[in-house]
């Protein structure tokens, strides 16, 4: 064990601002069933940096046994927050929230390096603020098409920009001006009328995956939802609750609630697995807000993945065949964060002609999980060699995903290994079925 509580009780190292609810930590019997679930557990082979070993941590800096020391904040920080341990979990142990309470905790209270807080504070701030988001990507939109890429990649010097160089590295192809403009703010329904939603379009999926936002659009409206589009809508915080910047990330999702609330919509579609994981929980989020704390309840019951709402119905109209081998990847917050695991098997099952093959430890981290790939790339590095090897086997033409990260981390990997693979979300594939063309 890297950090042994001295058994003296003191004041808890955290305060009083959302701290890691006490009930929750009690939930865990220290049974070890998560443990074999846990990646970082099978990578270290410590304790501490298993579920079990952080909820002891947890735990002993709550009862004021050890403080936000190093130790404390690396065995925290080295979680993937994917939450595995939630699934393999018998007690059913709130994980993920005991998890992002402390590093909120740590955020309030721990000192990082002064380079370490710049290089959050950079990402932090530019990946969930939508206006700043879109110049970066006009800038990177000109940085690959003007073939500067390619020479800066040729000439190695990306080696001597650190952890701004390993980013350049999980750069997609950036969608051209024409595919990024906003989407209309309302796509009506085609044929009879199932319902009205709401469209998050998300921070790295608007700008970097606009083609699978317009994909989005395009099959719901097919399926007879009036697809609402908020032009006022912002970033929905996912990234920032995961990185303990909760009071940031409180004012993201009150401004989400009421952004959504005034499109006065039966439901809201999310088609990334970390925004949507967080916008069920915003009841969470908000839970000591008294204005709040009720319409956050409402609006995280009204939140549905994309997969969700499409399988819960057989498909409208004609799907042409798409001869291809696919597999199919569990982002983590859609597997163990949402429970969502058949919806979008069901609907890519749904279209003709498509080989379906299933992919070994499908629902295993690639790695991305928020910003880890950037903080952690050599840890990163062994999740996603892993991935990588599995969907080779399924010897796939095209992989499924439904979160930005993991198709970023999961095609960085692919590319690296030559391999002629194309990363794809499910409403693109469906899509492609209803066209009769690929994207
Ligand atoms: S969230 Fe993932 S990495 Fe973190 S303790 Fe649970 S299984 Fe391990
Ligand atoms: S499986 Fe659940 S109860 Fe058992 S050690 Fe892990 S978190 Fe605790």
């Amino acid at each position: 064990m890297a950090v042994q509580p001295t058994g003296k009780i003191t004041a808890s190292a955290f305060d009083q601002i959302d701290p890691p609810d006490a009930e929750l930590q009690l939930d865990c019997v220290h049974c070890g069933f998560c443990l074999p679930t846990c990646p970082t557990y099978l990578v270290l082979g410590n304790e501490m940096d298993s579920p079990r070993g952080r909820i002891y941590l947890i735990r002993a800096a709550s009862e004021g046994k050890i403080g936000i020391s190093d130790n404390f904040v690396r065995h925290m920080n080295l979680c993937l927050l994917c939450r595995a341990c939630e699934t393999a979990c018998p007690s059913g142990v709130k994980f993920g929230f005991l998890m992002e309470s402390a590093r909120g905790q740590i955020e309030r209270h721990y000192q990082y390096s002064a380079a370490d807080r710049r290089f959050k504070h950079l990402i932090l701030r530019t990946f969930t603020d939508p206006r700043r988001l879109r110049a970066v990507t006009g800038l990177l939109s000109f940085y690959q098409r003007s073939g500067l890429q390619k020479l800066v990649r040729a000439s190695g010097t990306l080696r001597l920009f650190g952890r701004l160089g390993k980013m350049e590295a999980l750069l997609p192809a950036i969608p051209d001006k024409r595919r990024r403009k906003d989407l209309p703010e309302v796509v009506p329904a085609k044929g009879e009328k199932r319902g009205r939603v709401g469209l998050l379009v998300g921070c790295v999926q608007r700008f970097f995956f606009a083609d699978v936002n317009s994909a989005t659009a395009r099959v719901l409206s097919e399926n007879g939802y009036d697809v609402v589009v908020p032009r006022d809508q912002g970033c929905c915080g996912s990234l920032l609750v995961h990185e303990g910047e909760r009071e940031q990330a409180k004012a993201l999702a009150r401004r989400t609630i009421d952004v959504f609330e005034r499109a006065h919509v039966d439901l809201v579609v999310v088609n990334a697995a970390g925004c949507g994981s967080v916008m069920k929980e915003y009841w969470e989020l908000l839970h000591t807000e008294p204005a709040y704390a009720q319409r956050a309840e409402t609006f995280s019951k009204k939140v549905r993945d994309v997969s969700q709402l499409l399988a819960q119905a057989p498909l409208n109209g004609r799907l042409r065949a798409l001869k291809r081998v696919v597999t199919y990847h569990d982002a983590c917050h859609l597997a163990h964060g949402q429970k969502v695991r058949q919806e979008p098997r069901t609907i890519l099952k749904a279209i003709p002609g498509l080989q379906f093959v299933e992919l070994r430890e499908s629902d295993d981290c690639c790695g991305s999980a928020g910003i880890y790939n950037l903080l952690y790339p050599e840890l990163a590095r062994q999740f996603l060699d892993r991935k990588i090897e599995r969907i080779k086997e399924t010897g796939a033409e095209v992989v499924v995903s439904g979160n930005p990260g993991c198709s970023l981390q999961i095609e960085k990997g692919l590319k690296e290994r030559g391999l002629n693979v194309r990363v794809v979300h499910p409403v693109e594939l469906l899509d492609w079925s209803y066209h009769g063309t690929e994207g």
